[in-house]
This record gives structure tokens, sequence and C-alpha cells, in this order.
């Protein structure tokens, strides 16, 4: 963070503009920590809250600094997810105001991570600090703030790390807002309450290789590829569930690597991607795959998978009091009645899952990861509207 960024801003503020400002003043592309933890933890010591600043690390992966805050000691323990770090700004010339200015033209906030998602993080940390001062400074129960600097990059040293710390020092979850842009279009048409999870695969099938005038003396594995490529993307994957569209298998290259005209090549190489809902696991889909491609095979084509590891599981939150809780505090603000998805990329929510019920509630995504990312103001302050209702009667 340059110096000027947390000068002249009271340490106690709620005002989600001059907090999302600070924050995008601070260049934290992943792992960089760029000053934004920094920031967060003198904004949230100085209204009460017992922050712990943690680092992961793990050999042959970038060290990563996250932070818990907590508020209170009483259940139940409301938490505010997000992160701090950010995607590369790209070219910055080719950015109309600098990626870590947060300028405001025309209404509008400027910087990489304006919507994904520091103006969320700005949003939560405004309403918390708006209800503790309408509350005596604290809460019914407790209020906690999980958040990372490792969601854009691997995922390793981040939230399932800080997840397991937290857990181990005693602290337990009720329910988990995470902040990521959920809206499609406008804020408030999408509350995420679930998301596909993700499998890599490889799919290698052998041949021998041999004089392409010859053929009879070979065994052309592209053949063979061909036929169970076919095989795998002919046939669904599943009808979909309650909550989801069907799982979806996408193959992402074909790879021989032949630069030899006269050639029949000994091996051919396809890797995949699968989309994946709540009827499979992990590994019930490689079990699945395998079969069927063995079915195709007919015995006659020599193949193996190479299967890449996954921390992408699916993750989803059945429809109850709390995703109603949501929905109505996004319609008290906004007039609309959001859509409860399960579409999109996976998020840290697939890590949350397994310790309290979660959703997704944030700003809009349409700029996230672009040049000239930014974040209406009036969406800011609508933002903060909703988070804050959802306190107020989550512990009214
Ligand atoms: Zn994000």
């Amino acid at each position: 963070m340059n110096s000027s960024g947390t000068k002249g801003i009271k340490a106690v503020s709620a005002d989600p503009v001059a907090i999302a400002r600070d924050l995008l003043r601070c260049p934290s592309v992943t792992p960089a920590e760029g000053g934004a933890l920094r920031f967060l933890e003198k904004t949230l010591k100085a209204a009460g809250f017992s922050v712990y600043r943690m680092t992961f690390q793990e050999p042959g992966t970038d060290d990563v600094e996250n932070l818990y805050a907590r508020i209170g000691t009483g259940t139940p323990n409301f938490v505010f997810a997000g992160h701090t770090d950010v995607v590369p700004p790209g070219d910055e010339r080719a950015w109309k105001h600098p990626p870590f200015s947060g300028e405001v033209a025309n209404g509008d906030m400027y910087g990489r991570g304006a919507v994904d998602m520091k103006g969320g993080i700005a949003c939560a940390i405004a309403a918390v600090f708006d209800h503790l001062a309408a509350n005596g400074g604290k809460p019914k129960g407790s209020i906690s703030l999980l958040i990372t600097g490792d969601e854009e990059g691997i995922a390793v040293n981040g939230t399932p790390k800080l997840l397991k710390w937290a857990a181990e020092r005693g602290e337990k979850f009720d329910h988990c807002i995470l902040g990521e842009p959920s809206n499609q279009q406008i804020l408030g048409d999408t509350i995420k309450v679930g998301r596909r999870g993700s499998l890599n695969g490889h799919l290698i099938v052998m041949g021998k290789q041999g004089h392409v005038a010859y053929p009879q003396r070979a065994d052309n594995p592209i053949r063979g590829l061909v036929t169970l490529i076919a095989a795998l993307q002919g046939e669904p994957l599943d009808k979909g569930s309650a909550q989801f569209a069907p799982s979806h298998l996408e193959f992402t290259t074909v790879d021989v690597g032949n630069k030899t005209v006269n050639l029949i090549p000994g091996e051919a190489r396809a890797r995949f991607n699968i989309r994946f809902n709540d009827s499979h696991t992990p590994d019930s889909l490689k079990r699945l795959i395998e079969q069927r491609a063995t079915k195709a095979s007919s015995g006659k084509i020599r193949f193996s998978f190479q299967w890449e590891p996954s921390n992408a599981g699916v993750f989803v939150t059945k429809p109850g009091p709390f995703t109603d809780l949501v929905a109505s505090a996004v319609a008290e603000v906004t007039g609309r009645k959001p859509e409860l998805s399960t579409t999109g990329g996976t998020s840290d929510a697939r890590f949350i899952k397994d310790y309290c019920p979660v959703v997704e509630f944030g700003l809009v995504g349409q700029t996230m990861h672009q040049v000239d990312e930014h974040v209406p103001i009036a969406d800011l302050i609508a933002l903060t509207a909703i988070y804050r209702k959802i306190i107020d009667w989550y512990f009214g």
C-alpha cells in the first residue's frame, strides 16, 4: 500500500467507499499481501476485534498471509469470508484509471479488485461497524471475518488452512456469507447457493510407432483417441439434480506433438475438464469415465487416464431459513427477488461448506478480472445496507 493509503481515514469508519478505496490502493496481486491485510488488521483492531494474522506455507508453493478476526465470544458466530488478493492488472496503460488508485469517476470506483472482491469486504466491514455502533459496540453473539490472500491462486495456503487453524483453536462457525461478486447483471439478481465441482484429467492412448507408408506394421493411436473422445462426449454424465444443471465434460486440448510428415506416432493424448454437480464425487466420476472408456474401446484400444489432484468439490446449501433471510434482505433493499443459483466457477465456499452453511452474495461480477474493473458507488452503499439487514435480522 502506498503510505497515503490509511492516512486521513478514521480507523473506525463505517464508510464502505473509504474502506474500498484504501483496499484498492494496496497492490495485493496473489500471493502478495500488498498492505491489504495490514490495513484490515488496523481497522478491525480499532473497532474492538481480536485479529490474527496467519502465514501458511507448503513446499513448492508461495507463502501466503491470511487474517481471522472476531468480536464477541458468544454464539452464534456469524462469519463474513473473502479474499484480498487480486489477479494481475495486465497492461496498466490499458486502464482508464490506474488499477491500484481507487479513483472515482462518474459515480464508479476503479481498481483491480473493485468487485472481486475488495468492494465486498469493504461493505461487510462497514455494515458490521454500523451494526456494532447501534448495539453498544458488541454483537449479541459473535461476528468474524475470515480473509485469505490465496483465492485467485492455487488456494493451497489460504482458506482451507485458515479454517483448519481456526477449528483447531476451537472456533465454531454458525453461518457464513462469502462476498464474491455473485450477481450477474444488477445488484440483487443472484445469490449463489452452490457451485459445481471441477476435475481435470488426461486421456492417453498408446499405439505403435511406424512409417506412414506401412500402416500395417504400426498402430495409429489417433484412431483410438478419436473413438474414446467421441464416446466420452457422446453420453451425458447425468440429468442434473434438484439444484444443479447436468454435469459437463469438455475436452480442452488434443496433443500428438508429431512434427514428422511420414511418421505414425506412438502415443496420443487429450486433456479434459469436468464440471460436476452433487450427483458425483471426484472418485465416482473417475470410475464412471474409466468404465465408459473401457466399454467404448471394446478391448481393442490401449489407453490410460491420469487425474490431476482436485480440491474443487461440489458445494450446495439447501434452501431454508438462512437462504430465506439473505434473499429477504436483498429484496428489501433492492426490490428484487434474487435467483438461488449454482452456476459459475469454483470458489472458497467449497472449503467453508465443511464447517457451516455458506451462501455467496456480493457485488455484480461483470467487470471482474477485466481491464477497468469498477464498482458503482451506489452498489457499495446498497450492498452495505443489505449486509446490515442480514446482520440485524440474524441477531435480532
Ligand atoms: Zn473472487
